[in-house]
C-alpha cells in the first residue's frame, strides 16, 4: 500500500500504536474505517485510544491489563507486547461458565470473574454498542477496578446530543428487537455482533447512574498523529483513588450531567 496516486487524502505523521513515521492514507472518506497507517493498518480509534491510554494512564506496561474482545492489529497488539500483565479475552456465549475456550479466556462483561479491585486498567474497543446489559457491566468494570483503575474505551457515540436508543434487550431470556437488527462484524462466533445500543453524550450519565463512577469524553483531532474522524471519542471512567468503593448515588439525584 505505498502508492498514494488513488488516496482521497495523505499525510505524514507519527503511529501510536506500531510506533513508527508512517504515512496515514485514506483511500474512502469515511475515515473511521479506512484513513489507516500504511505500516501497521490501525485506524484512527485505534490510534486515539493508544494516545489515551499513554497520556491518562501512562504506567500501563507495569499494570494488570484486561482487555475484552481485542483486535490483532493497532492498541491490542501494541499492549500484548509491551505489557506482561496484560490479559485478553473473548466472549463466547455458548459457552458460559467455561473459562477457557480453545486457548482463549472465555469473558462475559456482565459477569467476569475477576476478583474486586484486581485490575488496573479495562479496555475495550467498540464493544459496548454490543452489551445487552450494559449497566450491569459499567458495574462489573467498577467492581473488579482497584481504586485508581480505569476503563478506557472506544464506543460509536452516534446520537450524539440525543438521547441513546436500545436497539435489543433480553426479555424473559430471549433478545427482544426494539429497532431493526443491525449488525458489525466479530472476530468469534458466526462473525457478526449485534448492535444494543445507540450511545449519546448520556452514556456518561449512565455510568454514573450505574456504577457511581464519573467519566470523561476525550476527543482528539490530531493528524500528526493519524487521529481524524467521526465516532472516535474516547472515554475514560475512573475509580477514586481515596475510596475503597465507589459512590454510588441517591435515586434521587437531579444533576443534568457528570462529565468533568
Ligand atoms: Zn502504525
Amino acid at each position: 500500500m505505498s502508492s498514494t496516486e488513488n488516496a482521497v487524502f495523505a499525510c505524514y505523521g507519527h503511529c501510536s500504536t506500531c510506533d513508527m513515521d508512517t504515512r496515514f492514507v485514506a483511500y474512502r472518506d469515511w475515515f473511521r474505517d479506512f484513513f489507516v497507517c500504511t505500516h501497521c493498518g490501525s485506524v484512527p480509534r485505534e490510534r486515539a485510544l493508544m494516545l489515551v491510554i499513554d497520556r491518562w494512564f501512562p504506567e500501563w506496561r507495569g499494570a494488570i491489563v484486561h482487555e475484552s474482545s481485542p483486535a490483532v492489529r493497532g492498541a491490542s497488539a501494541k499492549l500484548a507486547r509491551e505489557c506482561p500483565g496484560y490479559i485478553a479475552s473473548q466472549f463466547f456465549p455458548d459457552h458460559s461458565g467455561e473459562m477457557d475456550v480453545g486457548g482463549t479466556r472465555n469473558e462475559n462483561l456482565e459477569r467476569l470473574t475477576f476478583g474486586d479491585s484486581s485490575v488496573d486498567l479495562h479496555v475495550t474497543q467498540d464493544v459496548f454498542e454490543h452489551v445487552l446489559d450494559p449497566d450491569q457491566a459499567f458495574r462489573e468494570i467498577a467492581r473488579t477496578l482497584r481504586p485508581g483503575g480505569m476503563h478506557i474505551f472506544t464506543v460509536p457515540i452516534t446520537t450524539k446530543e440525543k438521547p441513546s436508543r436500545v436497539r435489543a434487550r433480553i426479555i424473559n431470556g430471549a433478545i427482544h428487537h426494539l429497532l431493526p437488527e443491525q449488525y458489525h462484524g466479530n472476530p468469534v462466533g458466526d462473525g457478526r455482533a449485534l448492535v444494543t445500543v445507540d450511545w449519546g453524550y448520556d452514556i456518561c450519565e449512565r455510568i454514573f447512574l450505574a456504577s457511581g463512577l464519573f467519566t470523561h469524553i476525550v476527543h482528539l483531532d490530531d493528524l500528526e498523529h493519524g487521529v481524524r474522524a467521526e465516532h472516535i471519542e474516547v472515554l475514560v471512567t475512573t475509580k477514586p483513588a481515596q475510596h475503597a468503593h465507589a459512590r454510588i448515588p441517591n435515586s434521587d439525584t437531579t444533576a443534568t450531567g457528570f462529565c468533568r
